[in-house]
């Protein structure tokens, strides 16, 4: 496949959203309502997120299936490999190339709830950067992208050794990569040019995370190890419990976000939606001449 038939390397900015599937009956409907809200403002792709390794992530590799089939749109599937063994790997693996799925986002992932860390050495791989060389060798159709951590992956606490990690991973035959939500874009920049230095030269798209509800991104940054800047914080004092004043605040936060991004030379965004459809679109209908001005 050559980069332009999948929609990434374009030369318009990229412009893809990410899922989870979810996990009652209730939360399917939000989740294909958010879908089909989206769908107008044409992503180049959309990616279903999944949990820990291997044949147990049956579910995700359904919805993949699905969003592929009916939607018809450029669908990339999350495969991680913590506690997974080879086979169940290649059967998820064999399962996407049979269903038409043309890029895989490989990671490691965590340990599931409740289990140690010895998950890690149950599996096949013990970090992504074997896991993407497996796919590159075995299945080299895939086009591959990767995890990014602008402000260090909380395992290592090292910038540079995790710069080092991400380097390693990435010439392991990524093709591009998709970074852990972060609010001070200067962070983001200085990455993606000690990246560039390390000779790092894929597209590393920024994820974008909207604020709508402050407690929930709150607990989020202290799991994945992105901060919560003072400033924004403060934006949020008074408004916790009013959902529609947090929307608004979101709103204008990630339109300033991602206009200084694209303004900045970002490759695209990559929106995590939380499968919930009412800050992006509202994000996106302002910033339509930047993004996708021909539906402006
Ligand atoms: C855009 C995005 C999407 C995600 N989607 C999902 C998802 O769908 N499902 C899910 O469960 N999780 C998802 N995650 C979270 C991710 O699985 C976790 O952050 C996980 O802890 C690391 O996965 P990784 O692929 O980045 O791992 P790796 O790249 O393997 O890195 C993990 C840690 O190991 C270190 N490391 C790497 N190589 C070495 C080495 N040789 N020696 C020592 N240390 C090393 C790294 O520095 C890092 O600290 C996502 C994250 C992002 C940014």
């Amino acid at each position: 496949m050559t980069q332009a038939a999948d929609g990434l390397n374009n030369p318009r900015p990229g412009l893809s959203f990410e899922f989870f599937p979810p996990r009652q009956p209730e939360g399917e409907k939000l989740f294909w309502n958010t879908l089909e809200t989206l769908i107008p403002y044409r992503p180049d792709f959309v990616s279903i997120t999944c949990g820990a390794g291997g044949s147990r992530q049956a579910g995700s590799g359904e919805l993949v299936r699905q969003v592929h089939e009916r939607t018809g749109l450029h669908t990339v599937a999350h495969l991680t490999c913590v506690g997974a063994s080879r086979p169940d790997l290649t059967e998820m693996l064999n399962f996407y190339q049979d269903c038409g799925i043309s890029t895989i986002l490989a990671l490691r992932g965590d340990p599931p709830r409740g289990e140690s860390a010895d998950v890690f050495e149950r599996g096949a791989f013990r970090y992504a950067e074997p896991f993407v060389a497996y796919i590159r060798e075995y299945f080299p159709g895939f086009r591959l992208g990767v995890a990014a951590y602008p402000e260090c992956h909380p395992e290592t606490r090292d910038q540079e050794r995790d710069e080092l990690h991400f380097r390693r991973k990435v010439e392991a035959g990524a093709d591009f990569a998709v970074t852990q939500f972060f609010f001070e874009n200067d962070v983001y920049f200085r990455f993606v040019a000690s990246c560039r230095e390390k000779g790092v030269h894929v597209p590393i798209y920024p994820g974008i995370m909207p604020v709508t509800d402050y407690k929930q991104i709150k607990r989020l940054s202290e799991l994945c190890g992105s901060e919560l800047p003072g400033w924004l914080t403060a934006r949020y004092e008074g408004i916790r419990d009013d959902p529609e004043r947090m929307l608004a605040t979101g709103v204008e936060l990630g339109v300033a976000q991602c206009r200084d991004l694209l303004r900045r030379g970002a490759p695209g965004l990559h929106f995590f939606t939380l499968n919930q459809s009412r800050a992006v679109p509202r994000i996106l209908q302002q910033l339509l001449g930047e993004i996708r001005p021909d539906l402006a």
